[in-house]
C-alpha cells in the first residue's frame, strides 16, 4: 500500500513538473494590426496552415492606459514590459520614467537576444523591446540607445537611422552609429546575399538591408521566414537561450490603406516565419513560440469569396486601428499559461515570469 501511495505521489511531481517546464528558449512574432479575421482568411486560403498547430489559444484585450484604442508603441510596450503606458510612448510609463524591457532582462540573465522586422528597426514595436521615450516618431534616438543595448541579432530596415545626413542619413547628431558597431566588432551585412551567406560564428550582427522599411513581400526575393532563419541560426549558439522577436510590421500598413491584395500576402509572408519558428522548436524542445498582435486594423472582416477561398473579398469599418481583441496562439513548453483572456500587458507579465519567477508586478 505505501509503495502504490509513493509510485502516485512520483507520477503526481512528474505532471507538476511537466506543467512548470520553463523554456530556454523564446520566440515572440508579432503580427501588427493581425486581428482574428487577419488570422481568419490566412487559415481559409491555406488548408496546411501553420497556425492549426497550436493548441493553446486566448484573448488579448489590447487598450492603452490612456485610450480604448492602441497604437503600435503602447502595444509593444505592454508586451515587452508587462505595463500599460499611453499611445507613442516608447517603454516609459505615463509620466514619462523608463519601463525596464524584457530584453533587458534577458541580457542580465546571460541570454542573446535578437530582432527581426519588416520595417524599420528602430520603429515602434522593436523600439518597445530596446528603448526608451515619449515619441515613438523619433527613430535617431531609438537608434542611439539600441546601440548601446548589445543585442546580438538585428535584421530589418532603418539604416538611415543610423547615419548622418552627408551619408544618406537623417541624424542631426552627425553620429555615425555603423561606424559605433564596427568598433564594437558587428558583422554588418548590407543586403540579404550577404546576411544569408554569413557562417555562425561569434560575432553579432546587425543587417540593416533597406534605408527605411523593407520592399513589401512581394517586392523582395527572401521571405520573413528566411530572415528568421537567419537569426535563429546565430541565436542558437547561446547555451543559456534566447529572447527574439519578430514582427510583421506591413500587416498593420496594408490594413490602413484597406489594400486586400497586400494585406493577404504580407499575411502569408509572416506564415513563413510562424513555420520557420515552429520547425526550429520542434528540433529545439525548450523553446516557447508565442504569436500575437499590438491591435487589430482597418476592422476588416471577410464578406466574400469562392469556395475555397483562392479570391475573397474583404471589408473595412475603419482606417485606424480598432480595440477588437486579437488572438494569442502558444506553442512548446509554458504555453498554457497563455491560454486565456487577458489584458496586453499581462501577455508580457507571464514573459518576464518565465525568466524570473520572482518578478512582481
Ligand atoms: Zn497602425
Amino acid at each position: 500500500m505505501f509503495r502504490f501511495f509513493l509510485a502516485l505521489l512520483f507520477i503526481a511531481s512528474n505532471f507538476i513538473s511537466a506543467q512548470n517546464v520553463k523554456p530556454k528558449n523564446i520566440i515572440i512574432l508579432i503580427g501588427d494590426g493581425m486581428g482574428i479575421n487577419y488570422v481568419g482568411a490566412s487559415l481559409l486560403q491555406d488548408s496546411n496552415s501553420p497556425f492549426k498547430e497550436f493548441k493553446s489559444i486566448g484573448l488579448s484585450i489590447t487598450c492603452s492606459a490612456d485610450k480604448l484604442i492602441t497604437d503600435s508603441a503602447a502595444g509593444a510596450t505592454a508586451i515587452a514590459t508587462g505595463y500599460l503606458t499611453n499611445n507613442k510612448y516608447v517603454s516609459v510609463d505615463p509620466l514619462g520614467k523608463p519601463l525596464y524591457t524584457i530584453f533587458e532582462l534577458a541580457k542580465k540573465r546571460g541570454l542573446s537576444t535578437g530582432i527581426v522586422v519588416t520595417s524599420s528597426v528602430a520603429h515602434a514595436t522593436p523600439g518597445a523591446f530596446v528603448a526608451h521615450t515619449k515619441d515613438r516618431n523619433d527613430q535617431t534616438e531609438i537608434a542611439s540607445q539600441m546601440i548601446d543595448k548589445n543585442i546580438d541579432v538585428v535584421i530589418g530596415g532603418g539604416l538611415k537611422y543610423f547615419l548622418p545626413k552627408n551619408l544618406a542619413g537623417v541624424r542631426d547628431d552627425d553620429r555615425n552609429l555603423i561606424e559605433v558597431l564596427k568598433s564594437k566588432n558587428y558583422s554588418l551585412p548590407k543586403n540579404y546575399v550577404e546576411l544569408n551567406s554569413l557562417k555562425e560564428s561569434t560575432k553579432n550582427l546587425y543587417a540593416l538591408l533597406e534605408s527605411d522599411g523593407l520592399p513589401e513581400s512581394t517586392k523582395r526575393n527572401y521571405t520573413l521566414g528566411d530572415l528568421t532563419n537567419n537569426a535563429l541560426k546565430h541565436l542558437k549558439r547561446n547555451s543559456k537561450g534566447f529572447v527574439l522577436m519578430i514582427e510583421g510590421s506591413q500587416i498593420d500598413w496594408a490594413g490602413h490603406d484597406h489594400k486586400s491584395k497586400e494585406l493577404l500576402t504580407e499575411m502569408k509572408d509572416f506564415v513563413t516565419a510562424v513555420k520557420a519558428a515552429l520547425v526550429f522548436a520542434k528540433e529545439n524542445k525548450n523553446t516557447l513560440v508565442l504569436i500575437t498582435s499590438d491591435h487589430e486594423t482597418g476592422g476588416m472582416s471577410i464578406t466574400n469569396g469562392n469556395l475555397d477561398a483562392t479570391d475573397i473579398e474583404l471589408s473595412y469599418t475603419s482606417g485606424g486601428h480598432t480595440p477588437s481583441p486579437v488572438g494569442i496562439f502558444s506553442f512548446g513548453p509554458g504555453e498554457n499559461i497563455f491560454k486565456a483572456i487577458m489584458h496586453i500587458n499581462q501577455i508580457g507579465q507571464k514573459l518576464f515570469q518565465i525568466l524570473d519567477p520572482s518578478k512582481k508586478f
